[in-house]
């Protein structure tokens, strides 16, 4: 049920980028189809939720400290623009919105997902400046104290 906490934070962005949207877009929230206004309520949402994708790791054996494991390179900022930003060309085309609020939106959807996951006592920690690392001090963090 951690997932609730990500798919909220989506939905506030999918409202606030709704908002500012529509005074500025050429197309009135009522004048898009049905389905362009459905996908503009998920959208952010599944940004939101996207890093954890990552488990897909256990079924290919990589281990949860790994890089590329659970809560690794999938949950840094590094990984939060670049999905972020590389998703707001496609939603804005979609929804025939600007560029610039839809890309604040996006790489913000995906970029909460590893501070929220650092408020949970679960796992190893989030690998948040992935890839920046230094000997002797672990890449993943957490703002509960059980992992400090
Ligand atoms: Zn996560």
């Amino acid at each position: 049920m951690a997932s609730i906490g990500h798919v909220l934070v989506g939905l506030a962005l999918a409202r606030a980028h709704h908002t500012v949207t529509s005074s500025t877009s050429t197309s009135t929230p009522a004048q898009r189809p049905a389905g362009r206004r459905v996908v503009g309520a998920l959208a952010f949402p599944m940004l939101a939720m996207l890093p954890d994708l990552d488990v897909v790791a256990f079924k290919l054996g990589i281990p949860y400290a790994a890089e590329f494991g659970h809560r690794g390179a999938s949950h840094s900022v590094v990984a939060a623009l670049t999905i972020g930003l590389c998703a707001a060309p496609i939603i804005a085309r979609w929804l025939r919105v600007p560029l610039l609020p839809t890309a604040v939106a996006a790489a913000l959807a995906v970029l909460s997902h590893g501070p929220l996951d650092m408020l949970t006592d679960g796992g190893l920690g989030v690998a948040a400046l992935w890839p920046l690392t230094a000997p002797g001090i672990s890449s993943r963090g957490s703002l509960c104290r059980s992992h400090r």
